[in-house]
């Protein structure tokens, strides 16, 4: 049987539209990943998770061979990238007083513990930007593009800065479907003497000796953030590619401007084929804000009791996540959650000990239908034989049985990773001498059914006692 074709929404046409890739040999995904200043809150969950299943589904249709006539070699290349410098990382490290280095490896490294246990696959490529500001090593780096821009008259310098000059590209406006007049009429603008047009956007800005900077033939200073995606998606996916995701948030400015740049600089129609966008979240059915306290980050959800008294596992969010379609805006609820939750329970109880082999078609011709997860998840209810039912879940990066460990039923999931943490926090109390925070993580493990064991070479193993 010959799988059929993926259909995704193209928020560019706005219409569902047949998916094929311009290379049959690769497929190229970017998606605009996090600033590093801060935890990750749970609406930054959304594109993670959505644009991961995503992955999953293109890497799958890739072995079928769909693009390639059978042959199962298309490479998918997906590309999440790193914003490490913005004026919001400047300002967070001066207040902590750590140098933005600091801050932004702390902050990769628990946005890389959060994805993890949201059981998000590793992108392809995950560039940081500060790298691509100037990187001789590739064909394009952000001041590259800039003078690209300057040279074609899309772009001028003025007064330290270079600006796009929005006037220049007749399309503008062509993805949020705004013309010029309605965008300064409903945009903060921000007004500068060094701006011909209210909405040129900045591509390059001056920096003070104590604001981090690169020398550029403008003077020293650092890239605005709309030219970082376009550098580093051309970097690594070539002036046009397939698919181009991120929240419906980034719609107007960031895509739009992205595209006005791509465009621009390399003299294309198009910067990538289909844009696909991944609807609201709200918290209990309001805006999450911190003025309003329901603003909830994936650190606090996976490990403090914030929401609804309770640490929750990531395959439980993950889940939580992948029950309303990614277009949808998303209500996020502890009720939601609960259900997310036995959900779970009962799918992995069904698949017990099974081995995971094959997925089942009908899951995958939901999600062929523009990644429709909450009819294949529905579809998971009439799959039968356990070790395809685990082959299932598994599109969904939802954890085989083996990964997961409940002590009783109706208790929660603990994910492998989680234990491996936890046993990382026992060592680093054990190497503090914090004898009582050591034998508290050994007696919850042990309360879960999980032993411990401590080796002679100083490593602790761990094994679930039956
Ligand atoms: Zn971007």
């Amino acid at each position: 049987m010959s799988t059929p074709a993926l259909k995704i929404y193209n928020t560019l046409t706005r219409t569902k539209e047949e998916f094929r890739p311009i290379d049959p040999a690769q497929v190229r995904m970017y998606v605009c990943g996090p600033t590093v200043y801060d935890y990750a809150h749970i609406g930054n969950a959304r594109p993670l998770i959505v644009f991961d299943v995503l992955f999953r589904l293109l890497r799958h249709l890739a072995k079928q061979g769909v693009w390639d006539g059978g042959k199962g070699e298309t490479k998918v290349t997906y590309v999440r990238n790193i914003t490490d410098v913005d004026d919001k990382i400047n300002a967070r490290a001066f207040e902590r007083g750590i140098s933005i280095r600091e801050l932004t490896d702390q902050t990769i490294d628990i946005f890389h513990e959060d994805v993890r246990a949201l059981g998000c696959l590793n992108p392809t490529i995950e560039p940081r930007a500060t790298d691509y500001i100037r990187n001789d090593d590739k064909q394009i780096d952000m001041v590259r593009l800039i003078q690209r821009l300057l040279d074609s008259g899309h772009a001028y310098a003025a007064d330290g800065h270079v600006l796009f000059d929005v006037t220049s590209m007749p399309s503008y406006g062509r993805l949020s479907r705004r013309s010029l007049d309605e965008m300064i009429a409903g945009a903060r603008v921000d007004v500068a003497p060094y701006k011909r047009g209210d909405m040129d956007f900045v591509l390059w800005k001056p920096s003070k000796d104590d604001e981090p900077g690169w020398q550029s033939p403008w003077g020293r200073g650092r890239p605005g953030w709309h030219i970082e995606c376009s550098a580093m998606s051309a970097a690594h996916l070539g002036e046009t590619f397939d698919i181009h995701g991120g929240g419906i948030d980034l719609v107007f400015p960031h895509h739009e401007n992205e595209i006005a740049q791509s465009c621009c600089a390399f003299g294309r129609d198009v910067m990538a084929n289909y844009w696909m966008h991944n609807g609201f979240l709200q918290v209990e059915g309001e805006k999450m804000s911190k003025s309003l306290g329901n603003f909830v980050t994936i650190h606090e959800l996976l490990h403090t009791e914030k929401f609804g008294g309770r640490k929750w596992p990531g395959e439980v969010l993950r889940l939580a996540m992948l029950r309303t379609h990614y277009r949808q805006p998303i209500d996020w609820t502890v009720k939601a959650l609960e259900e997310a939750e036995t959900n779970l329970t009962r799918l992995l109880e069904r698949v017990g000990d099974a081995t995971a082999t094959v997925i089942s078609p009908e899951v995958v011709q939901a999600l062929l239908d523009d990644l429709n997860t909450p009819l294949a998840l529905s579809k998971l209810h009439s799959v039968r034989d356990p070790s395809i039912l685990a082959g299932s879940l598994r599109i969904f990066g939802l954890p085989a049985k083996r990964y997961v460990l409940r002590a009783e039923p109706g208790a929660f999931t603990l994910q492998g990773q989680e234990i491996e943490m936890r046993i990382f926090a026992r060592n680093a109390a054990r190497a503090s001498k914090n004898w009582a925070e050591s034998d508290r993580i050994r007696d919850e493990l042990a309360a879960m059914g999980i032993a411990l064991k401590d080796n002679k070479d100083g490593t602790t193993t761990w094994e679930v006692k039956r």
